[in-house]
């Protein structure tokens, strides 16, 4: 057999590997958004089993591993008696699995020695009368890793249609005539009807009509554009490529009662959510701290103090003043209830709660939470994480790298003579490139990796779990592509960042954001538009 043949089938066999572990990603996905159930447990253990298989066929030591863990981890769940449901250890060694199966989904480390490009991506389908523009976009969604296809007949996006699934439709809603982008996407929703939609991003020309709006959200649509900006139509691609599983909540159970307490807990692992209970509220601080909870469950009348006294006590730290805290009470304790919502109590449950009621309250007040909590955290101009959460974000993974013994880098990258930019260009065209390369650092590194803006054309990335080697290609990767794009419109202007990388061997984190520093003040002095690493590579 000859090399590009053996390749060839490599390249198959690794390919299933890779879709096999997105179902089970999926799957582990699914769990969550309701509650865990025999059968799909049974799913999950069975899609698991196949990755397992044909990982080891295809000798990928990385996803036997942790296809192996899974394994074992899911069947002391079913063994465990307690109605096959996980408990918080369990939960939190399986979430732990499934981030390091979608790092390895998301980048193949070169030791596994695969071919590069096994991951066939899901081709957008795009159908613009202004083909020009088409044109254009496809090769900016090129840059972002996204792969376009152009149409420009109304048959030949049929027969596409028909023989796959894209992973979404650009369509204009008057394509080849008026209407017909409608028209065609509903007679294709109508032919398959089992199957859950395809996203669809409508694009007019002309401002649309409100119907017209009405009847794209009917179909599908994920929105209506009126103009083929890039950036903006990227962003929304993106939402629909994120493999990455979302953090199980974190759930603090403050209850002198034990009973009620393992009661609580179950159903709330029964969602997939992780807790931890108190019996001794004189014993709340300490848990807090070592669990890092994002929701407190607190019940009213304790022997010691009240649930009140203690969310106050709670809410005095500065670190847990947005924690939200629900209490669950007894029907006696009116005047108890009454005080607590005077003290702006979150929400209020009523002993026996139903375990439905109290889900849906849970999941209620923690989304809330991480969307206040993703503002704060966030930098309003890229959305990227501030300077103070990249730097909580380094420590998190220092800790974590620590733990998995696994390699971690740190990146700063800073955009090259920006200050020209801004000069000769204006400060909204400097503004602009600086959205652009968060959008484009978003879009080129995973979802596991944590990305910060750190100063004003300066930005951090944590990659986790990539050596020295694998970071300095990712970003000369990334350098190479970004020099190509063009802002500014019609100025259409050239950019370029020049970026210091730091293996994490064990330093403090300061002194591994100040080898990075280093590292980039040598790409800024040998001539910019560069990336240079500590250890140095050569
Ligand atoms: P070097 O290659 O050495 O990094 O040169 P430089 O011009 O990029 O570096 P310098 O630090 O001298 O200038 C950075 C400029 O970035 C100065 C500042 O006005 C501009 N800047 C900082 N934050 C923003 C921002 O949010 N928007 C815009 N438009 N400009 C910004
Ligand atoms: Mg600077
Ligand atoms: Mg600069």
């Amino acid at each position: 057999m000859n090399t590009s043949k053996a390749d060839q089938l490599k390249q198959h066999f690794f390919t299933r590997v890779i879709n096999q572990a997105r179902q089970v990603l999926d799957l582990w996905r699914c769990l969550h958004d309701d509650q865990w159930q025999n059968d799909r447990m049974q799913d999950l253990l069975l899609a698991n089993e196949k990755l397992l298989r044909f990982a080891q066929r295809f000798e990928s030591d990385k996803f036997s591993q942790i296809a192996q863990q899974v394994h074992t981890i899911l069947k002391s769940v079913k063994a465990s008696g307690n109605s096959g449901l996980p408990n918080s250890e369990q939960l939190n060694q399986l979430n732990d699995l499934m981030m390091q199966l979608s790092q390895n989904v998301l980048r193949r480390s070169d030791n596994d020695k695969t071919p590069t490009q096994v991951v066939v991506k899901k081709p957008v389908y795009v159908a613009l009368n202004d083909t020009d523009n088409a044109v254009l976009l496809a090769q900016q969604m090129e840059y972002f890793g996204l792969r376009a296809e152009l149409f420009s007949s109304e048959e030949s996006l049929d027969i596409a249609l028909h023989k796959r699934r894209p992973l979404a439709i650009i369509m204009d809603i008057n394509f080849q005539s008026s209407d017909n982008g409608l028209t065609i996407v509903k007679r294709h929703l109508n032919e398959n009807k089992d199957t859950s939609s395809t996203p669809v991003i409508f694009y007019s020309a002309d401002p649309m009509s409100l119907p017209q709006k009405l009847e794209g959200l009917r179909l599908g649509g994920i929105s209506s554009i009126e103009s083929l900006a890039p950036q903006a139509i990227i962003t929304q691609l993106e939402a629909l490529v994120n493999l990455v599983p979302e953090k199980p909540f974190r759930v603090l159970v403050v209850d002198d009662s034990k009973s009620q307490a393992m009661f609580t807990e179950r159903a709330l692992n029964a969602a997939g959510m992780i807790t931890k209970t108190v019996i001794d509220p004189m014993m709340v601080w300490e848990t807090l701290e070592a669990f890092q909870p994002e929701l407190i469950l607190m019940d009213m009348y304790m022997p010691q103090c009240n649930g009140v006294e203690l969310a106050k006590v709670i809410r005095q730290d500065k670190h847990y003043i947005n924690i939200p805290i629900i209490y669950l009470s007894g029907e006696e304790d009116k005047n108890l209830q009454l005080a607590a919502m005077a003290e702006g109590g979150e929400d209020f449950l009523t002993k026996p709660v139903d375990p439905q009621h109290l889900l849906s309250t849970v999941r209620t007040r923690g989304r809330r939470a991480r969307e206040l909590h993703h503002l704060i955290a966030r930098d309003s101009l890229t959305g990227l994480f501030n300077h103070t959460h990249i730097l909580k974000a380094l420590d998190e993974q220092i800790n974590q790298a620590k733990k998995h013994k696994t390699p971690l880098c740190f990146v700063m990258v800073d955009i090259d003579l920006f200050k020209q930019v801004n000069d000769n260009h204006g400060h909204p065209t400097g503004d602009e490139v600086i959205k652009n390369l968060a959008l484009f650092l978003s879009q080129r590194l995973r979802k596991t990796d944590y990305i910060g803006r750190y100063g004003g054309e300066e930005f951090a990335v944590v990659l986790t779990n990539a050596s020295i080697e694998d970071a300095y290609k990712i970003m000369d990767d990334v350098r190479i592509n970004f020099s190509q794009l063009l802002h500014g419109g019609l100025a259409a202007i050239n950019a370029t960042f020049s970026c210091g990388i730091a293996l994490y061997q064990g330093q403090s984190s300061s002194e591994l954001i100040g080898l990075a520093d280093q590292a980039m003040y040598f790409a800024k002095r040998d001539g910019r538009n560069c990336v240079k690493t500590s250890p140095s590579l050569d």
